[in-house]
């Protein structure tokens, strides 16, 4: 490391340390009020016990320091969140494993909130209809603004969260109703995107017949401004396995949706695009610029599977989120106009020893 680089390097620890005190005296300030917000895999530059070593990742150093070129320092996970976050790919080759969801009852928020435009129906085991909670928002939004836009009242949310007995029970009914051996339509306990609490279906009243088309092409036309896609197009069913839903919506986040949306790619295309395309060490990341005008970037880190911790390495003083993609490691998604000072900090999660859960996935390519 030349000598340059090392007093840049003292320069960003003295700033960190800097953004440190100054987060940690605003929290106090707040009266301890601990903001738990954008997710759990949404984790901010500066944790002091996770914040191991500093020490720049790049992979050349050049001799002149280049300013604009993205730092990168280390940030370490629990290697099990590979399993978790809004990117990871549950499909009938990746078993959903999580089971960290933070869920809440669609109907109570609504009532909370005093929302009346849209209710959650009882399809599942429980009448709460639970979601995970950052969904919430985003999908009540979505669902007032095409009120806005239509003015079409007649929405009905149909099915979010299911535990893993209740997918299995609806797939016996459907076993049961068509005398197949394997079901086409019901995918199998612990294979449903709604076992993740981060899709939802919706469906209109009276009729329950919900093809979104017309008026109702809305939604598909304009899911991705709020972070969602929809999951099973039409056109890739040879690749999702899973006929056209159009009223099956799934949480990616906001960069996510956008880019898969205006690149017409399905969640498997777009996983395995950045694993196989975009990882770390690749010559480049992929990066976009949104409608708003916000730049992303994106990388992929396979997961260190024989240990309980991975290393990630993050842009120094930006936001970023990390995203487990249920298969062999994890996605960085770079915030680029965003510093990571001026984000809330979220606890990581503490590794907890669960031997229920698999400490490794094979590694295949996704279809
Ligand atoms: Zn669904």
């Amino acid at each position: 490391m030349s000598k340059k680089q090392v007093d840049r390097e003292k320069s960003i620890r003295r700033t960190k340390t800097l953004a440190e005190i100054l987060i940690t005296v605003s929290i106090i300030g707040a009266g301890g009020y601990i903001v738990k917000g954008i997710t759990e895999n949404s984790q901010s530059v500066g944790h002091s016990q996770y914040y191991a070593d500093p020490e720049p990742v790049t992979e050349e150093e050049p001799t002149e320091p280049d300013l604009d070129k993205v730092i990168y320092e280390t940030y370490n996970t629990p290697t099990k969140d590979k399993f978790h976050g809004d990117l990871i790919l549950v499909n009938s080759n990746y078993r959903y494993f999580s089971g960290e969801e933070n869920l809440v009852s669609i109907n109570e928020r609504n009532e909370q909130e005093g929302r009346t435009l849209f209710r959650a129906v009882d399809t599942s085991e429980t009448d709460k209809m639970l979601i995970v909670d950052k969904v919430y928002e985003p999908m009540a939004s979505m669902i007032f603004d095409f009120y806005d836009a239509t003015e079409l009242s007649n929405i009905l949310i149909y099915g979010g969260y299911r535990s893993t007995e209740f997918q299995q029970s609806l797939y016996d009914a459907d076993l049961l109703e068509t005398g197949s051996e394997e079901s086409t339509r019901v995918a199998k306990a612990g294979y449903s995107e709604h076992e993740s609490g981060l899709a939802f279906d919706i469906t209109t009243f009276p009729d329950y017949d919900y093809q979104g088309e017309g008026e109702y092409s809305w939604f598909t036309e304009n899911c991705y401004k709020y972070g969602f896609v929809i999951r099973y197009p039409e056109g890739k069913e040879q690749i999702t396995k899973i006929q056209y839903e159009p009223w099956h919506f799934r949480y990616v986040g906001k960069p996510h949706a956008y880019y898969m949306t205006k690149n017409n790619l399905c969640l498997e295309e777009y996983i395995n695009m950045v694993i196989t395309q975009y990882y770390y060490q690749a010559d480049q990341h992929l990066e976009f610029i949104d409608d708003n005008g916000n730049e992303y970037e994106v990388y992929f880190v396979l997961s260190d599977d024989a240990s309980d911790v991975t290393t990630i390495p993050v842009p120094t003083g930006k936001k970023f989120e990390i995203s487990g993609t249920n298969v062999n490691g994890f996605i960085v998604t770079v915030y680029k106009n965003e510093d990571a000072t001026a984000q809330p900090v979220t606890e990581p999660e503490t590794v907890t020893d669960d031997s229920s859960e698999p400490t490794s996935e094979p590694v295949e390519e996704t279809e």
